[in-house]
């Protein structure tokens, strides 16, 4: 079950979501959660996806609602 969410005025798929955040191609990624911060660009939602651009790798990504604030948990 896909639970797509609104992001920057677009409704997005999981999938979508983490290809928005890693700017290529992703091949699965776990359910959208909204994540426990703000935007440090603006102020609003900040949604999380756990997403594998591989399939030896997994990142979890983060994406403000609004903006194109995003970020991911790489070193
Ligand atoms: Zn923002």
């Amino acid at each position: 079950m896909a639970e797509n969410r609104v992001v920057q005025g677009r409704m997005v798929t999981p999938t979508k979501l983490g290809e928005m955040i890693e700017g290529g191609e992703v091949m699965d990624a776990d359910a959208i959660e909204t994540a426990d911060r703000e935007c440090p660009e603006c102020g609003e939602d900040v949604l999380e996806v756990g997403y594998m651009p591989e399939i030896t790798e997994y990142v979890t990504g983060w994406k403000c609602q609004e903006c194109d604030w995003k970020e991911t948990d790489r070193g």
